[in-house]
């Protein structure tokens, strides 16, 4: 039993933390905020280990044609550029034999002059091994680049990225089916990465939960690649390089011939734009990035195999929950510096743990524990706070009340005492003291016995304390005497209330083991000014000596002081 009561506080707090714990993951969780926090964990984490972690090195197989702003200045053209200028600059690229060209932008309509779509066209088909991009319409159609640049490629695939809550564009769509789930297209960066494997792209296939690639490329035997999707179609970009980490070359040079050979032999060459005028940037853990550099990123993970792997929910919230329950429980019975202490050391753990495992591509919900480690041990705190300031009223009311009576005890009264008649003194106000002892009690003990005797002490109180205004301040002056300080009260009005309440308890059948059992008490009064007193004291010696007369003279009376009569020194 006592050690359940030891325990009873920790399983209200623990209940509490589970409490907390659910209504987090129910109401909370999917909550703007809490998503956003959870994506914003895993950037700082992308920025932190960008040091510790070079990119695959794969990136050495991709180049990336930008067509800036300085090749717009040099070339002395304005968007949009003909495609004859496109035609120029892969039969360039062609002649330094590139084994991939994948242009990141979408050829939809018609040119002006036909013509010069006709010359395009024939220089994809002149390189053989361009990829071109599609995208998918704001309602859901799919747009395919212009048919006969379509024709003329190896074929293309899609470009449209999601974006998170927070406008981020975090992961790729990697296939996506329109109506009919058998019609399936992959994005631009799985072609992409498929034909610089050198796989034909109808050899891409679609499982469950991953796109699969054949890596033909490698020497001694094929690695296949296995590319994880989500039910939605989307596979999480693995960031690992930032935009200056790419080899990339100005269009300009391109068409300026001014390229090294060896730049670009059997390389990818991926082409997009990164001028002003495209408006094509997106947000990243890595910072904004022209969108070419976000497809960068998603074809180097394909080709490295880089990819996350998500820690299954219930394993996440298997750790927040324990996290919680330690937290909640060593903080509880730590002090306040220990267990914060304990927290903070719990929350660099955390950070640790959760750095290995990013290093090593294992994503997970890693805000959520270090969250809540942080919300219980301020609520354990907090609890513990309130526990002890209503504990030490507790305890400082007990201290001054009486078990059996509820009524203040002796020490207390002269506290109250000395500090009434300082201030009666002070303001030159009245104050008044009545002490009270029952007649005969120890022969009401011996007939009725101890436990009855307790019965009537506990009555006399409720009547002393219902009798009583609030100011007044009634306790328990001994055993079986009481007393009540009246301040702002002169003699005469407390006699009156005095008399009063000693009717009353003359007049009152105390409930005494079936029996009606009747009891009667002598009161003493003295009042401050006009006893004379010079100090509680000496008010405290006055109302005794009125109470002394008062038994002296029969008992079951009142008696008031009088200088005269009750001489202090006399009755000592
Ligand atoms: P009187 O005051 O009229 O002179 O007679 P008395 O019998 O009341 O005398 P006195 O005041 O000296 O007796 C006090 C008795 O009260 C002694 C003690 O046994 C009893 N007493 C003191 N405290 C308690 C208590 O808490 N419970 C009970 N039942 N009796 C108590
Ligand atoms: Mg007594
Ligand atoms: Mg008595």
């Amino acid at each position: 039993m006592l050690k359940i009561a030891k325990y009873k506080d920790l399983i209200k707090i623990i209940l509490a933390v589970v409490f907390l714990i659910i209504i987090y993951s129910v109401l909370l969780y999917d909550t703007k905020f809490f998503a956003i926090a959870r994506l914003k964990t895993i950037d700082l984490l992308y920025n932190l280990s960008y040091s510790l972690k070079p990119p695959p090195r794969q990136i050495n197989d991709m180049v990336l044609v930008t067509i800036d702003d300085e090749s717009f200045n040099k070339l002395q053209k304005r968007w949009p550029l003909e495609r004859t200028l496109f035609a120029s600059m892969l039969d360039k690229l062609n002649s330094y034999n590139p084994r991939v060209i994948s242009i990141d932008m979408s050829f939809i309509g018609e040119s002006k002059d036909k013509n010069d779509d006709y010359i395009f066209a024939k220089a994809i088909k002149d390189c053989g091994n361009v990829i071109l991009s599609a995208y998918i319409g704001d309602n859901g159609e799919y747009v395919l680049p212009l048919k006969y640049l379509q024709d003329a490629s190896v074929g293309s695939g899609f470009v449209n990225k999601p974006r998170d809550k927070d406008l981020y564009v975090r992961s790729a769509r990697s296939f996506y089916y329109f109506g009919d789930l058998h019609i399936v297209d992959y994005s631009f960066e799985i072609k992409t990465a498929a034909t610089f494997l050198g796989n034909p792209l109808s050899n891409i296939s679609l499982s469950k939960n991953k796109i699969i690639l054949i890596d033909r490329v490698l020497k001694q035997k094929s690695k296949i690649v296995n590319i994880p999707v989500n039910f939605d179609g989307t596979t999480a970009i693995n960031y690992r390089a930032k935009i200056n980490r790419f080899n990339t070359v100005p269009l300009w040079r391109i068409l300026s011939g001014e390229v090294d050979a060896n730049i670009l032999k059997d390389k990818l060459v991926l082409i997009g734009a990164t001028a002003e005028v495209f408006h094509d940037i997106y947000h990243t853990p890595f910072g904004v990035m022209p969108g070419v550099f976000i497809n960068a990123n998603d074809i180097l993970m394909i080709l490295s195999s880089d990819f996350i792997r998500d820690i299954p929910d219930y394993i996440a919230f298997f750790i927040l929950f324990i996290m919680g329950l330690a937290t909640c429980i060593f903080v509880y019975r730590l002090t306040l510096a220990k267990g914060f202490m304990f927290s903070f050391l719990e929350i660099l753990l955390l950070f640790a743990l959760s750095f290995i495992l990013f290093l090593n591509n294992f994503h997970a919900d890693y805000f959520s524990p270090v969250f809540a480690v942080l919300m219980i041990t301020l609520v354990t705190d907090v609890y513990k706070h309130f526990n002890l300031i209503i504990e030490s009223q507790i305890l400082k009311t007990q201290a001054i009340t009486d078990g059996l009576t509820g009524l203040f005890v002796h020490r207390y009264f002269k506290l109250r005492m000395d500090a009434e008649f300082e201030r009666a003194k002070r303001e030159e106000s009245n104050l008044t003291l009545i002490i009270m002892d029952i007649d005969h009690f120890k022969n009401i003990n011996d007939t009725y016995g101890h436990q009855n005797g307790n019965v009537v002490l506990k009555h006399i109180s409720q009547i002393l304390s219902g009798t009583s205004r609030k100011v007044d301040v009634v306790c328990r002056y001994g055993g079986e005497e009481f007393c009540v300080i009246l301040p702002g009260t002169h003699a005469t009005g407390a006699s009156i209330y005095t008399e009063r309440l000693r009717k009353s308890i003359e007049d009152y059948n105390f409930p005494v083991s079936g029996s009606n059992l009747k009891a009667t008490m002598s009161l003493g009064i003295a009042s401050f000014p006009s006893c004379g007193a010079l100090s509680s004291d000496e008010l405290i010696a006055d109302a005794d000596n009125a109470l002394y007369r008062a038994k002296q003279t029969g008992r079951n009376k009142v008696c008031v002081f009088d200088p005269v009569i009750d001489k202090p020194d006399k009755n000592a």
